[in-house]
């Protein structure tokens, strides 16, 4: 076993990008931009900061790297800590939303890119970095873009400043080209022919089909881990049940003689101790089975993987300008990331990538490339922030794909009615204070409404608690108890609120953690809510906004709530049916929200984000008073008539009546 037969030092050397390394570094040192191109797993992650390390750039400030995913970033610097014999948060270190784990003798800093654009709000230049690694960038996240931008613009006026963009595919040329033709530097590949087989005909449940196929592979196939990629954690969970069972019956019906299947669940949501896991060498020399989210298409590099099950799906966030909303949706992936996947088998040896889709589909239904995320997302906080960077005009910033006008516009709006932007569109005293939160602009406005309807210490709880994965705690073999335990929190006239009680509890109980399993509550979810917490409180504090608390009556804080979500404003139309307020659009009630079972579902509704699975699923719902919706203006203002003006009254607007109409058909 490579990994356990050399040291870390060893196995740095024996990294495609070792090969180059003089090279690489020449190039930087005679350019002040460089593009670095290199399959996933050629160390370009690890490596390429030691290196500008090791070759002094640290001497005066720091080498940042930035990832697109907050995993990526913990996991990477946990790594290179290890592999520059350090701990963590002293040369190597890491910050993502919310968690700055860093110190002063900090060189090499991973971050999130999220957190690098924020940085840029405090110090334009930049200037505590020498350089900056934008890794991955052949992932185009919203954020990536943003920095591209602004980064350029860095360079232009840092002449000691020097940028390196990563990207795993070979799609470079756009990003040399951006920066005026920048040099592209290319790590020679060292990978194996991976053989791609198609399913025959289009799988109806894949699932199903990937737990067949896992366990088609781990009977019948020799020894090499397996790697299936699903879209999300719902998916995840269940195929790992489902093949621990398949596992438990192959054991039974073999007395014992098959071999082991170690499976591993891989999301971002997942605690980091289980996360790490996918890393792990097992002791009996089981077989790893880790089945994941794209992260692990180019983030995260597993090593050891023969078998690759592409579903041929990925999530992702979408701005629906016909909704005129955010939606996570299932998605099949591009060709690029296709292709990307079916790489993983080839790392360590020959692999087989199963594509649980058929040719066709490969041909013909998928896009090549990914649409970038800049094109299909709400821009509410890249506004906000370019607005605070004092970019006047949205449409003159130094976009490399700019995004279609409608959203921009749509964002506007969304800022204009949240109070953030003035009618000029300049950004008001609401929306300097929302730029000092690193969160989504409603959140942002509700701690605001927060401490107007004197209700912000609770305001501020919820919003912890939406900041976090969930707090309950939901074992597929307890999942009767875990539900019983569940509805015991339960405030029926919200989720929200049950998220606020829950939290209070916790905290009555002294943040126990034996009281979090005894009440199947995940105690890490909850930990990290009370971080948040107490950072949003600091930010408060600096913004001398004093912490106020309304007590037992939380109805004050079910109307904040609606004040922030007014957007999200839904009214019944059938049993756990509904429709938005605005749009007409159909949403449903979850079976999973407080409101479901309580006998009553509420007229209208307000909720935090929608998820389309099977059905439009609304996540986090709170009951509300038309009455408040009404008063938050024209937009509402026929709430109080009956189901069927309202419809007419929508109906009458005439941007809108082409989609009314298709919602009738
Ligand atoms: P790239 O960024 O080019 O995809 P990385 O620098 O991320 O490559 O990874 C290079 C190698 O480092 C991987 O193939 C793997 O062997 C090792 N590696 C990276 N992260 C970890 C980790 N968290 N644990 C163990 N090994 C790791
Ligand atoms: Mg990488």
């Amino acid at each position: 076993d490579f990994a356990k037969s050399n040291s870390l030092a060893q196995q740095r050397q024996y990294l495609p990008i070792f090969s180059v390394r003089d090279e690489l570094l020449q190039v930087v040192r005679e350019n002040q931009v460089v593009v670095v191109v290199g399959e996933t797993g050629s160390g370009k992650t690890t490596q390429l900061t030691q290196y500008l390390h090791e070759e002094g750039y640290t001497n005066n400030g720091i080498v940042g790297c930035t990832q697109p995913r907050r995993v990526a970033a913990m996991s990477v610097a946990k790594r290179v800590s290890e592999e520059m014999e350090t701990e963590l948060g002293d040369l190597v270190g890491y910050a993502i939303r919310f968690e700055d784990v860093t110190g002063p003798k900090t060189v090499i800093k991973y971050m999130t890119d999220g957190v690098l654009l924020r940085e840029t709000l405090k110090d334009a230049d930049l200037d505590k970095y020498r350089v900056v690694v934008m890794d991955e960038a052949h992932e185009r996240s919203l954020n990536t873009d943003v920095l591209f931008g602004i980064l350029k613009k860095v360079v232009a006026r840092r002449r000691d400043f020097k940028l390196i963009v990563t990207s795993a595919t070979l799609d470079a040329q756009k990003f040399s080209n951006f920066f005026g033709s920048v040099p592209i530097f290319r790590i020679p590949g060292r990978t194996f022919p991976v053989q791609i087989l198609y399913s025959k005909s289009p799988c109806e449940d894949y699932v199903e089909a990937a737990v067949k196929q896992a366990m088609t592979i781990h009977i019948t196939r020799p020894p090499g881990d397996i790697l299936i990629f699903m879209t999300g954690q719902d998916e995840i969970e269940a195929t790992c049940y489902a093949l621990s069972e398949r596992m438990q019956h192959l054991v039974s019906t073999t007395s014992g003689k098959a071999r082991n299947l170690l499976i591993l669940p891989m999301y971002s949501q997942l605690p980091a101790d289980l996360q790490a896991k996918i890393f792990e060498k097992p002791e009996d020399g089981a077989r790893k089975c880790i089945v994941a989210t794209n992260i692990a298409e180019t983030s995260l590099t597993v090593d050891g993987i023969y078998y690759v099950i592409d579903t041929g799906y990925g999530k992702m966030k979408v701005y629906n300008p016909r909704m005129g909303m955010d939606a996570l949706q299932v998605f099949p992936v591009s060709r690029a990331a296709a292709d990307q996947r079916a790489g993983r088998a080839g790392r360590t040896g020959p692999g087989t990538c199963y594509r649980l889709y058929t040719e066709n589909a490969y041909l013909d239904e998928m896009l090549a490339q990914p649409v970038p995320e800049i094109q299909r997302t709400n821009l509410g906080n890249v506004v906000l922030l370019l607005k605070s960077l004092n970019v006047e005009n949205l449409l003159d910033f130094d976009f490399m794909d700019p995004p279609p006008q409608d959203n921009i516009v749509n964002s506007m709006y969304q800022l204009w009615v949240l109070g953030a932007l003035s009618n000029t569109g300049s950004l008001t005293n609401v929306g300097w204070k929302m730029v000092e939160f690193p969160l989504d602009p409603p959140l942002a406005k509700m701690l605001l409404i927060g401490e107007r309807f004197k209700c912000l210490n609770e305001v501020v709880t919820i919003i912890s608690m939406l900041s976090v994965p969930s707090v309950f705690f939901r074992p597929k073999d307890r999942a009767k108890e875990s539900d019983d335990a569940r509805e015991k929190f339960f405030v029926s006239e919200s989720d929200h609120l049950t998220l606020l009680n829950v939290y209070q509890q916790w905290k009555a109980n002294e943040y126990r953690g034996d009281w979090c399993n005894d009440h199947y509550l995940q105690l890490k979810a909850l930990q990290k809510a009370r971080e948040v917490r107490s950072q949003l409180l600091d930010i408060l504090k600096t913004l001398k906004i004093g912490l106020s608390s309304c007590g037992p009556n939380w109805d004050i804080v079910r109307k904040a709530i609606c004040s922030t979500y007014f957007h999200n404003a839904a009214r019944m139309k059938g049993v756990g049916e509904y429709v938005n307020c605005r749009n007409g659009m159909p949403c449903h009630l979850h079976p999973s929200s407080a409101l479901y079972g309580s006998g009553d579902m509420p007229d209208y509704v307000v909720y935090h984000e929608l998820i389309l699975t099977t059905k439009e699923y609304m996540q986090c719902v709170t009951c509300v008073d038309p009455r408040w919706l009404a008063e938050l203006g024209p937009m509402f203002f026929s709430v109080k008539d009956s189901d069927t003006s309202m419809l007419e009254q929508t109906k009458k607007r005439k941007d809108e009546k082409s989609v009314m109409e298709e919602e009738i058909e």
